[in-house]
């Protein structure tokens, strides 16, 4: 006989997945979102996806031994990853990524700590790794925890920061900032500055055409 007499909630995959190490970043999705087949789009893609999003579907989360198996963990990790990107683009997975707040702060001096928020280059897994942005110089990070950094961008993918911003538009610096310019830095020798010709003068401009420069 099962007892609900504490009137907890039994953990869900959900649960299992945020307890995994560097993932307490990640919104908890409610099961009943693994249950609308369009909020499953994309991971039907993955391969065993009907066996994926059975495990998903189960009572009880993965216990130790299902994921024993590397390839059956990662395979669950992917899944709950893809699904991810779709849920914090919803309205309540946006309303429960801004409620969970800090993500970390920009390292750029002239940002002066802003918070930035996660990022993914692509929306298929593999491809690239987990990052941050920073809504103030609107550039992209590698995050500075070594368990962040490994973990797969898809799980955010390149939509979710700027949905965010435009959805909670008074919480964030303004575009472009106050008087049109970023504070940028100027490097300058005994006090003048670099001549634009110089190799030495490569400004954040000429940085951010570089192709593929944040993969
Ligand atoms: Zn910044």
């Amino acid at each position: 006989m099962e007892d609900s007499s504490s009137g907890d909630e039994s953990p869900t995959f959900a649960d299992w997945f945020t307890s995994l190490s560097g993932r307490s970043i990640y919104a908890k999705i409610p099961v009943t979102y693994f249950e609308d087949d369009f909020n499953l789009f994309e991971a039907h893609a993955l391969p065993n996806f009907e066996n994926l999003l059975e495990i998903v579907l189960e009572d009880d989360p993965p216990d130790d031994e299902m994921v024993e198996e590397p390839s059956a963990r990662e395979a669950l990790i992917t899944f709950y990853e893809v699904v991810h990107q779709r849920y914090i683009t919803s309205r309540a997975g946006l309303h429960e990524m801004f409620v969970r707040g800090e993500f970390g702060r920009c390292p750029r001096t002239l940002c002066h700590g802003e918070f930035v928020l996660p990022y993914g280059a692509s929306t298929n897994p593999g491809q690239a790794t987990y990052k941050l942005y920073c809504p103030h110089c609107q550039d992209v990070y590698f995050p500075p925890s070594r368990r962040h950094a490994k973990l797969d961008g898809v799980g955010f993918g390149p939509t979710f920061s700027h949905l965010l911003i435009m959805h909670y538009r008074e919480k964030f610096p303004a575009f472009p900032p106050q008087g049109g310019r970023w504070d940028t830095f100027v490097p300058k020798v005994f006090g003048f500055r670099i001549h634009h010709s110089s190799s030495m003068a490569c400004g954040r401009g000429q940085l951010r055409s570089r192709p593929n420069g944040y993969r």
